[in-house]
């Protein structure tokens, strides 16, 4: 019997293909990696170094369940992406080795409080609550790379009732998946459980009340969720 004071966390977990379950421990994502979309934010897409942000290990949303329209925000954007789940952990590590730390593949969503977000950006403020809050990281199922090894091109896209929003190819990635895990673990160690939410193509947009969105990444698979009416 240990003596936590409140009752300590469950354990925050995706769902493998075959069976299994993934336990995630930190959630990292890459800002501006596909050029379309970093012209779309207003950017400069010149290959400057990727810059990373966060969301909390919990906000991940399983199984195609529904998504509450979150609270404070009246532009909830969709970005489609690919996910890299880290299986094996290290520091510095060289883009090299840097796939032999990936234990698998999902497509997830990035769910943006985009309000928010440019407020934080004009304010110069942490982009935290415009990122990390509540079922904000929809995630399809794991594919172990054991099975499809390690996706560098294919289609990615995602649909919001039916109607394609965005669609492009990872080939457009401007970091690739190797490059990314080797610039972030110049900066934390990674561990078992990391994922790492890779950007979004162009095509980002609003998603309302009812409206169901579906996001496909060829050779990886889906993710879907419906937001609450
Ligand atoms: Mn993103």
């Amino acid at each position: 019997m240990t003596d936590y004071v409140v009752a300590p966390p469950p354990i925050a977990a995706v769902p493998v293909e075959g069976g299994g379950l993934f336990p995630v421990r930190r959630i990292f994502c890459v800002g501006r990696n596909y050029a379309a979309h970093a012209r779309e934010m207003g950017a400069d897409p010149d290959r400057e170094p990727p810059f990373f942000f966060a969301k909390p290990a919990d906000a991940i949303l399983t199984g195609g369940r529904d998504l509450p329209y979150p609270p404070q925000t009246e532009s909830l954007h969709f970005e489609v992406e690919l996910v890299a789940a880290i299986g094996a952990g290290g520091a510095g590590i060289a883009v090299e080795n840097a796939l032999d730390h990936v234990w698998g593949y999902a497509a997830g969503i990035d769910m943006t409080r985009r309000d928010l977000q440019d407020v934080a950006k004009q304010m110069r403020r942490p982009w935290d609550l415009s990122k990390g809050f509540d079922h904000s990281a929809p995630i399809g199922t794991l594919v172990p790379a054991s099975r499809i090894g390690h996706p560098s091109s294919g289609a990615i896209e995602l649909s919001v009732d039916g109607t394609m929003r965005q669609s492009s190819d990872l080939t457009h990635m401007i970091w690739s998946v190797a490059e990314t895990i080797a610039h972030l673990s110049a900066s934390v160690r990674l561990e078992p459980g990391d994922l790492i939410f890779t950007g979004t193509p162009e095509g980002v947009g609003a998603v309302s009340r009812g409206q169901q969105m579906e996001g496909r990444i060829d050779g990886v698979g889906t993710v879907t969720a419906r937001m609450l009416a």
